[in-house]
Parts: structure tokens; sequence; C-alpha cells
């Protein structure tokens, strides 16, 4: 959802701007939280950092594997593979 709200901020000497309350609120994003930063064109994307899959992005996988996540159907998906390629 794309919602323009007419609201400026300058960028201060560091690179920093402050994201308005209003939004921090409505996406639940509080003090210390990790925020992703992308870009999607010309814009920067920030996004509040939540732990989904390595492969297909769901959220909140269930395993740890060499410090990156992965959800059990993606890991069902990589023993099937693996399997098949034994025979
Ligand atoms: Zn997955």
């Amino acid at each position: 959802m794309k919602l323009s709200t007419g609201i400026v901020r300058r960028v201060d000497e560091l690179g920093r701007i402050v994201i308005p309350i209003e939004m921090r609120n409505s996406l639940g994003i509080a003090q210390k939280d990790p925020v992703e930063i992308s870009m999607e064109g010309t814009s920067i994307v920030v996004r509040k950092y939540e732990n989904r899959c390595v492969f297909c992005g769901v959220l909140r996988p269930s395993i740890k594997y060499n410090d990156k996540l992965i959800c059990k159907k993606c890991l069902a998906e990589l023993n099937k593979q693996a399997e098949d390629s034994k025979n």
C-alpha cells in the first residue's frame, strides 16, 4: 500500500532522517527495533525487520542452519531433491 503523507524531512549531516511517530506506531516499530532498508526503483523502502525463510520469505521459519533460517516446507523440498538426486 502506498500512502502519500506530504511529510517532508531533511536528511542530517550523517544521512539520518526521523521516521514520523505516527508511521512507527502504526507499524509497531519501537526504539531499538531493527529495520531493513532496500531500494525499489528510485525509492528507499524501510521495513520492520522480521525473520524470514531464506528461500521463500515466509515469516518466522522454525529451522536454523548455519545462521540461516529455513521453513519446514523448504526443508522438505530440499530433502526431496536430495533423495531424487540419489536415483
Ligand atoms: Zn521457505
